[in-house]
């Protein structure tokens, strides 16, 4: 039985003044009824030690939204997994369609950011999913066996456990379009598949796979029943601790 995970990616939001509240929120919440899911949020660096400190004790967890390949030198701007790795972050974010658009991040990068961080043991949660464009010409599943297999593929079973997949159909982020339960189930059992063909059967049926795009209370008690979706990555919701605690409590 997967367990469930249900991750929120702030990213480049809220401002200084509302993080804190809103973290006290959620994790006074997950202590009055303690979730059945993993609660996960990934906050932008500068918030993530005091983001730690507010959640000690809690069960909500703190990711970061980003690593370098590098474990340390010179390097101006970046943050290394085992810079996150010593802050004892439970997982990074990694491949999001917003970082391989605005920042060029292509599968061949990717390959090595995956491989710094599982160097470290550092928990990563691999972003993939086709573009509009490319879902209207229904060559989704070949754009995301493709970024699969040159990012992910290489990875032994052993370094699989500490992969979680995100499925995250780049015309669904942030735009109010959510694929359909259907599509994705359809694209998660496809992934599961491929696990099964280029991993082994055993990681096929242990990895978690989330959906993401525009996921929020109204639709994510769908989409978290599908037999393969095992959780949800969830920017805009995160933002409202109602909204994220909401979903949190659908997922169990
Ligand atoms: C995301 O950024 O990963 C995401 C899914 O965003 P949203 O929920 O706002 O579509």
């Amino acid at each position: 039985m997967r367990r469930k995970i249900i991750a929120g990616n702030w990213k480049m939001n809220p401002g200084a003044a509302d993080f804190k509240n809103l973290c006290q929120d959620i994790c006074s919440q997950l202590e009055s009824e303690e979730p059945n899911c993993e609660v996960l949020i990934c906050p932008p660096f500068p918030y993530i030690v005091s983001m730690l400190e507010t959640a000690k004790g809690s069960a909500l967890q703190i990711g970061a939204q980003n690593a370098y390949f590098e474990q340390k030198g010179a390097y101006t701007g970046e943050v290394s997994p085992q810079m996150l790795s010593d802050l004892s972050v439970n997982y990074v974010i990694l491949g999001h369609s917003e970082r391989r658009k605005y920042f060029g991040e292509t599968d061949a990068f990717l390959r090595l950011k995956v491989d710094a961080a599982l160097e470290v043991g550092l928990p990563v949660i691999f972003c993939c999913g086709e573009s509009l464009e490319e879902r209207e010409s229904d060559s989704q599943a070949e754009v995301v066996g493709k970024q699969l297999r040159k990012a992910l593929f290489h990875l032994s079973e052993e370094s699989f456990a500490k992969v979680v997949i995100a499925y995250e159909p780049v015309w669904a982020i942030g735009t109010g379009k959510t694929a359909s339960p259907q599509q994705a189930q359809e694209m998660h059992e496809f992934i599961r598949t491929l696990l099964s063909k280029n991993v082994s059967q055993k990681t096929a049926e242990a990895c978690r796979i989330l959906y993401g795009g525009s996921m929020k209370p109204a639709n994510a008690a769908e989409l978290l029943s599908q037999k393969d979706v095992d959780g949800g990555l969830i920017g805009g919701a995160s933002l409202k601790a109602n909204d994220f605690l909401a979903i949190v409590k659908t997922a169990g």
